[in-house]
């Protein structure tokens, strides 16, 4: 039985102690969460077990809401360490009630449908309103069972490259902003995000990698920047403005996003263009237009960025994965509104600001 170590190929310091996978890796539990002290694992009715540790249990129903409340009550758990055992909800509520417990957590991976793992941040929602963003502990150790993510079901895993294939749209957002209002571009994070982005469409491993890359280049960013641009800004404002559409998972809808920033990146690209300064409208846009300084935008610069645009639509057509709003029940109209407004949400720079 042999893990490999991941962290091992990540050339930054880290305060995640190991992030392991390969075969076998849930079994080993119990002797991985030794010296961790009293546990306490959180898991749903999916993934009950997968996992076996010492110590206390909560078992959450499969339709649990990431609700903030669920997050504080499991905060009073008698325990030194908590144990998650999950994807997006779990890991988001561990992440969360062991940031308000001021305690440790290790979370076991069990589908690889987003890039939260490694992050330092939980989406949760509070106790009125809408999905907010909270600051949360980063996980001691993330742990992957390759046998585990394998038989998960392929909707989740497709659901995680929506969530890494986004990474050429927003480079070359951050590019952008970097050009207009000097921002970073966060190359090395990207460098790192790309290395196995080929092979993610049909390696567990390769996929697993591009996720952790993804949640660790946030993590160093102390920021979502390299992890979220236009795409992400699109998909949050579909969200709010299409609450009643079936449910669907979050890169599920960014691979929807991300194709439609190709197109709109790929346009705005066929040309040299300037930029004098941009009209701002509110208080968001007012926060990043200020701070432009006129310059030229070179198609040159991003077309190493951008090559692989045209093929982005194709690879998530060929695995199944949604690539159009109508593939997630979105009503088109609303998605051309968020062409052209979700720019006034965020005071991230993106192509949406040139539309
Ligand atoms: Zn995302």
């Amino acid at each position: 039985m042999s893990f490999i170590d991941l962290t091992k190929e990540i050339p930054f310091q880290l305060p995640i102690k190991e992030i392991l996978f390969g075969e076998g890796v849930a079994e080993k539990a119990a002797k991985l969460c030794e010296g961790y002290g009293r546990l306490h694992l959180v898991c749903d009715e999916n993934t009950k077990d997968f996992v076996h540790v010492n110590g206390g249990k909560t078992i959450l129903p499969s339709d649990q809401k990431p609700s903030i409340i669920t997050a504080q009550k499991l905060a009073k758990e008698d325990c030194d360490c908590f144990v998650a055992v999950g994807s997006g909800t779990v890991n988001d509520l561990v992440k969360y009630a062991a940031h308000l417990a001021g305690k440790p957590y290790v979370v076991f991976a069990t589908a690889l449908s987003m890039n939260g793992y490694a992050s330092a941040n939980a989406s949760l929602l509070p106790e009125q309103g809408l999905k907010h963003s909270y600051a949360a502990t980063v996980p001691k150790a993330i742990y992957m069972d390759s046998e585990i993510l394998t038989d998960a079901p392929k909707r989740l895993r497709n659901a995680g490259i929506g969530d890494s294939i986004c990474r050429a749209v927003v480079q070359a957002d951050c590019l952008l902003s970097h050009k207009l209002i000097g921002t970073p571009t966060y190359g090395e994070y990207f460098t790192l995000m790309q290395r196995y982005e080929n092979e993610m469409f049909d390696s567990i491993e390769a996929l697993a990698k591009t996720l952790t890359f993804s949640g660790v280049a946030m993590l160093m960013a102390g920021s979502s920047a390299p992890a979220s641009g236009g795409e992400h800004m699109l998909a949050h404002y579909m969200e709010l403005e299409q609450a009643d559409a079936p449910h669907s998972y979050h890169g599920e809808q960014i691979a929807v996003t991300t194709v439609a920033m190709t197109n709109i990146q790929m346009l705005r690209l066929q040309n040299d263009f300037e930029v004098f300064g941009l009209e701002a409208v509110n208080e968001e846009t007012a926060l990043k237009y200020n701070k432009i300084k006129p310059c030229k935008i070179y198609v040159e610069d991003f077309q190493a960025i951008i090559a692989g645009h045209d093929q982005i639509e194709v690879k998530l057509a060929a695995i199944g994965a949604p690539t159009m709003p109508d593939d997630l029940g979105w009503n088109t109209p609303t998605f051309v509104k968020a062409i052209h407004e979700a720019k006034l949400t965020r005071d991230r720079i993106t192509f949406l600001d040139l539309i």
